[in-house]
């Protein structure tokens, strides 16, 4: 019998998974459902199994994803025992500072999120509850995107805006606290001489942030209230003078939907391209439309990392995470020399691993 941990990261149209030996994190089996909510399609790696798995889903929304998970892990090794299932949650709020154990007084609280995460919460919580109700003897345990951000200091948290806002949490939270929390383990583990240092941490995936982390804690991070604010993504516009969103929808007459439509799904990369999302195309591309978005992504992630550096009172070192981070060797080049004038600044790569880190906090729940 091998005990095991299933960690799920559950999107509007995708479910990805991974399944971890509880003892060491050695991964056993990974893959997603892709294609949710039109035509689902299952695939799956098995560790030491070259050839991979993949069949289409009879049914489409995101319980037949989970069955699909569940069975490939019943089917393909009998001997694995499942002590926990660690779901990634994109919003805690305030009143979740760290990955908790999820009861039904859990899930109803965080549903009262869904608001500020319309886009992502609510399949979060879709994947909670199809797992508590398909895999009830295993402890879900929500892991949050914010909390790594929760003990930021009140300059950092608030808007200029009144206080009644603030205290009904319109306010700045910030996200990818799990990929950050991982960089700040794996650069406590193998950089003990940065234990104390500056570091500019620049998650740039499909969603792209940087994180301000000083001895080993987030002080400053350029997402806000949600995931769109800061730098520009790759669909998403990132920090725009909040004036244009009132401007779409008292002058041009656009209704919410599709100012947030425009804003999370047709801006960023791909609006300024007009070309791709994908950094591998547009730096293949001789178009101009990619040369100007990759160049204007360049000068807001300095900008950015400049701002993260105030906020430090220095910088020593930045870390490049994630899909673009870790492969696109061109792109941190741009944006390093940027930031070239700031003097003695190192350059690192680490891999993103969020997977590890949920794994880490669930199994440190289920000790305790
Ligand atoms: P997510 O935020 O969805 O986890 P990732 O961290 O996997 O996304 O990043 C995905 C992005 O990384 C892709 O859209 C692509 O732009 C970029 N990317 C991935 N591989 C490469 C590569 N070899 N060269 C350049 N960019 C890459």
């Amino acid at each position: 019998m091998t005990d095991a941990l299933l960690v799920l990261n559950t999107g509007s149209s995708s479910l990805k998974f991974e399944a971890q030996r509880y003892d060491t994190f050695e991964r056993l089996a990974w893959g997603q459902v892709s294609g949710i909510g039109t035509d689902a399609r299952f695939s799956a790696r098995l560790a030491g199994v070259d050839a991979a798995i993949a069949t289409p889903l009879a049914s489409s929304d995101h319980d037949a994803a989970l069955v699909a998970v569940l069975d490939f892990i019943d089917r393909h090794d009998d001997d694995w025992r499942l002590r926990a299932i660690a779901h990634r949650v994109v919003h805690g709020g305030l009143k979740f500072v760290e990955p908790v154990v999820v009861t039904p007084a859990v899930l109803e609280e965080l549903g009262k999120l869904v608001p500020l995460a319309p886009l992502h919460q609510p399949h979060n919580l879709a994947g909670i509850a199809a797992s508590a109700r398909l895999a009830g003897h295993a402890p879900d345990i929500a892991c949050f995107d914010t909390a790594f951000h929760a003990r930021h200091d009140p300059l950092f948290q608030r808007f200029a805006v009144p206080a009644e806002l603030y205290e009904r949490g319109v306010r700045r939270y910030g996200f990818h606290g799990l990929s950050y929390e991982w960089i700040a383990r794996v650069l406590r583990d193998t950089r003990p001489d940065l234990a104390g240092a500056r570091v500019v941490v620049a998650h740039l995936g499909n969603g792209a942030s940087l994180c301000a982390l000083k001895g080993g804690e987030s002080v400053d991070t350029t997402m806000g209230m949600t995931a769109l604010d800061g730098l520009p993504m790759g669909t998403r516009s990132g920090a725009i003078d909040p004036g244009a969103v009132t401007y779409l929808l008292r002058e041009l007459g656009w209704d919410a939907a599709r100012v947030e439509r425009t804003l999370y799904e047709e801006s960023g990369l791909k609006g300024l391209s007009g070309l791709s999302n994908d950094v591998r195309t547009l730096v293949a591309s001789d178009a101009p439309g990619a040369r100007f978005a990759l160049d204007y992504f360049a000068l807001k992630v300095a900008q950015y990392a400049a701002t993260m550096a105030v906020s430090m009172g220095g910088i020593d070192a930045i870390v490049f995470t994630g899909g673009i981070g870790e492969n696109a060797a061109s792109v941190r080049e741009a944006i390093l020399a940027r930031l070239r004038f700031l003097g003695d600044v190192e350059a690192l790569v680490i891999p993103a691993n969020e997977e590890r880190m949920m794994a880490l906090h669930a199994r440190r729940l289920v000790e305790s």
